[in-house]
């Protein structure tokens, strides 16, 4: 039962306490652009794109983790809002490869950022690593939306081959001790590579073809990693 009544952009809203804004904003229609949220995942408002303005709150509030109250006056797409979205996908087209993120290339555009206002930022990260079967993972792509990391852990795998690690601008997802893959307790289950947004975890074979190999080519590269991998346990 609709219990909160709020405005968002002048429109009254109905919605249940205990939703959030962006939730309320969604029901009726209003979008508020998402980037490191996911239906799946948790909410933590790392990305700062769904900010809106509440009317009274100093700060502007991450619509996907900000519950509503009665008589909540929400802007959307003031000013300042706008301003602080098209600064943050600034920020982030100038520090990470976005070749691969086409619904973020479509925000920049839609939001007019020019990501040459902050030059020669581009994070330095580690060279593509290949270290497993499965998938590839290109950090240089990795916008740290931290979906990767939740559903390896909590809200899905309970696996946790993955975190955060390194602080600022070092800061990465990486593995204990930066130990390849087939050394964490990684299952290849392939959920991180679901959820990633950027190109950054991508299935091998999709990267093997787009580095021109056919696909008996894979196959046979396979094969030959299996009787590699056979022969090892074999010598123990
Ligand atoms: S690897 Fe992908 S899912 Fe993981 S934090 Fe980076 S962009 Fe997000």
């Amino acid at each position: 039962m609709a219990d909160v009544t709020l405005t968002i952009d002048g429109q009254t809203v109905q919605a249940q306490a205990g939703e959030t804004i962006l939730q309320a904003a969604r029901a009726a229609g209003v979008e508020i652009p998402t980037i490191c949220y996911h239906e799946a995942c948790t909410s933590n408002g790392l990305c700062r794109q769904c900010v809106v303005e509440v009317e009274g709150a100093r700060v502007l509030a991450a619509a996907c983790v900000a519950p509503v109250a009665p008589g909540m006056q929400v802007q959307t797409r003031s000013e300042r809002v706008e301003r602080s979205r098209r600064t943050l996908l600034e920020m982030l087209a100038s520090t990470v490869d976005l070749s691969e993120a086409p619904e973020i290339l479509a925000m920049l555009d839609e939001y007019g950022g020019h990501p040459q206002r902050f030059p020669d930022a581009t994070l330095r990260r580690p060279a593509l690593i290949d270290d497993n079967p499965m998938y590839v993972r290109d950090y240089a792509k990795c916008i740290l939306c931290w979906r990767c990391v939740q559903v390896c852990a909590e809200d899905a795998q309970y696996t946790y081959a993955i975190n955060f690690s390194g602080r600022g601008f070092d800061t990465q997802i990486g593995t204990f001790f930066d130990r390849p893959m087939p050394l964490t307790t990684c299952v290849f289950c392939g959920q991180c590579v679901g959820v990633c947004p950027s190109g950054a975890l991508k299935p091998r074979r999709e990267h093997l073809l787009e580095q021109g190999l056919t696909p008996s080519e894979i196959a046979v590269q396979g094969r030959g990693e299996r009787r590699r991998k056979a022969a090892r346990e074999v010598e123990g």
